[in-house]
C-alpha cells in the first residue's frame, strides 16, 4: 500500500474515525443475520420495510426477464427502456408535475441538479447540514457557495442580501429532512426568500418521500394551505429509502427535465438505472399511495419513540421524524455506545465526522414501518442500560 494511504488509516484509526463495512449475510426487514446471529436493526432507511416486499421483487423478476439486469448504456443511447419511462410517469403523476426524470442514484441527482442549475458567477446558499452530494454538487457548479446556519431562515436571509445581489443566478439548497439530525428544514420561509430574493430552491426529500405527508409526497406536502409554489421550487428524492429501490429522482416542468437531460452531466454520462430497479420503484410508489397506512404506523412509532425518551429524560429537540440521533460528542464514546447495543442484538450505527460536524458523533436511530412498540422497548430499554452520558437531540440544538 502506498505510505500516504497507510499513513491516513492509521491516524484514522487512531482517532477512531476507520471506517469497516458490516458483512451482513442475510436481512429480512429489521431483523438481520451478522457472524452467524440475528439482530434487530435500526440502521436500515427502509422506511417503509418494502425493499423485501414480495410485490417490489416480482415487479423486478418480471423486468429482469423482460429488459436485462442492466440498461446497457446511458438514456440517450439505447439506456432509456419502458420501466424508466413507466416509473418517470407515476412519479409526475404522483407528485403532480409536468413531467420527472429518473437517475441511477440520488447521489447523482443531486450532483447533476446543483452542477448544471448553478455556474461560475452564479451563488448557491446551502444549508450547513446538507447532505455530502448537495455538498460535492456545490463544489462542482463552480459557483461562490454561501452556507447559512442550519435551518436557520434570518441568516440565510441576511446572506441574500449581502452576498446575493452581485451574482447573475442565486440558488438555494436544502435537504427538508436532515438525514443525521432528523428535523426538518423551514420550507414555507425558505420558499418565500426563494421568492423574494429571485432564486430557484431546491429541495431534497430524500428522507421525507413516502414517509411524511398526506400523499406521502414530503415536506411539501405540510405546508400550510395556499402556500404558492411557483416555478422556483425544484424538488429531488430517492427510490433507495422509503420506495425500497435504488435511484434519483427530479420532478418539475418539462422544461426544467429537458434542460437536464441536454445538460447533466450525471445523467448523460451514465448506464441509466437497472430496469429491475425502476421496475421495483414503480410498483413502490403505487404502494406508497395505496397503503398509507405504512406511513402512518411509522410516524405513530416515531412519535412513541419520541415520548418515551422524553420521559426518560433525553429531550429530542427539533426531531420531527423516524430519524432518532443520540448525540454522545466524541467519535470513540459513540462507537463504544453502538458496540455495547450490538452486544444486546441491536445494530445502531454510530455516525462520525467527517459525515456529522466535529464533536457532535451520534447513534443514528432509524425506524422504518417493520418495528413494533416491543422492538422499540427493547431499544429503550438497552440504551438506559448501555449509556452513559449522552443525549438525544439535534446537533444544532447545542
Ligand atoms: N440526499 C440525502 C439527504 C441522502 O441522505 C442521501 C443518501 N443517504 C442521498 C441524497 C443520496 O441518495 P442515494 O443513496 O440514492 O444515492
Amino acid at each position: 500500500m502506498t505510505p500516504w494511504m497507510d499513513d491516513d488509516l492509521c491516524e484514522r484509526r487512531r482517532r477512531g474515525l476507520y471506517r469497516r463495512r458490516r458483512p451482513i449475510v442475510s436481512t429480512a426487514g429489521v431483523r438481520v443475520v451478522l457472524r452467524g446471529r440475528e439482530f434487530l436493526s435500526f440502521a436500515s432507511n427502509d422506511y417503509l420495510n418494502l425493499a423485501t416486499d414480495a410485490r417490489l421483487a416480482r415487479a423486478a423478476a418480471r423486468a429482469a426477464r423482460h429488459y436485462g439486469c442492466g440498461a446497457g448504456a446511458s438514456p440517450l443511447v439505447s439506456g432509456h427502456l419502458p420501466p424508466h419511462r413507466a416509473l418517470e410517469r407515476a412519479l409526475a403523476r404522483w407528485e403532480g408535475t409536468e413531467s420527472a426524470l429518473v437517475l441511477s442514484s440520488g447521489f447523482a441527482a443531486n450532483l447533476a441538479l446543483v452542477g448544471t442549475l448553478a455556474d461560475r458567477g452564479d451563488a448557491v446558499f446551502s444549508d450547513e447540514l446538507n447532505h455530502a452530494s448537495l455538498i460535492d454538487g456545490c463544489r462542482l457548479s463552480r459557483a461562490a457557495v454561501h452556507v447559512y446556519r442550519h435551518a436557520d431562515a434570518n441568516h440565510l436571509h441576511d446572506l441574500l442580501g449581502r452576498e446575493g445581489r452581485a451574482a447573475r443566478r442565486r440558488l438555494i439548497v436544502s435537504d427538508t429532512v436532515f438525514s443525521m439530525d432528523g428535523d426538518c428544514a423551514p420550507l414555507a420561509a425558505l420558499l418565500d426568500l426563494a421568492r423574494r430574493h429571485d432564486c430557484m430552491l431546491l429541495i431534497d426529500e430524500a428522507h421525507a418521500t413516502g414517509v411524511l405527508g398526506e400523499h406521502g409526497r414530503g415536506l411539501t406536502d405540510l405546508l400550510p394551505a395556499g402556500t404558492p409554489v411557483d416555478d422556483c421550487l425544484v424538488k429531488m428524492g430517492t427510490l433507495s429509502k422509503a420506495l425500497g429501490s435504488q435511484g434519483g429522482f427530479v420532478c418539475g416542468r418539462r422544461l426544467l427535465i429537458d434542460w437536464l437531460v441536454n445538460h447533466a452531466r450525471p445523467y448523460i454520462f451514465s448506464t441509466a438505472l437497472a430496469p429491475p430497479c425502476a421496475a421495483a420503484a414503480r410498483r413502490a410508489v403505487g404502494v406508497v399511495q395505496e397503503e398509507p397506512v405504512r406511513r402512518q404506523r411509522l410516524l405513530g412509532l416515531s412519535a412513541y419513540l419520541r415520548e418515551q425518551l422524553r420521559g426518560a429524560g433525553r429531550p429530542v429537540g427539533r426531531v420531527c421524524c423516524q430519524i432518532v440521533p443520540v448525540i454522545v460528542g466524541d467519535a470513540r464514546g459513540a462507537m463504544e455506545l453502538s458496540a455495547r447495543l450490538e452486544e444486546r442484538g441491536l445494530l445502531v450505527p454510530a455516525i462520525r465526522p467527517p459525515s456529522v460536524p466535529e464533536g457532535t458523533a451520534r447513534l443514528r436511530i432509524s425506524l422504518t414501518a417493520g418495528h413494533t412498540e416491543e422492538d422499540v422497548g427493547r431499544l429503550l430499554d438497552a440504551l438506559s442500560r448501555a449509556g452513559p452520558a449522552c443525549r438525544t437531540g439535534t446537533s444544532a440544538d447545542g
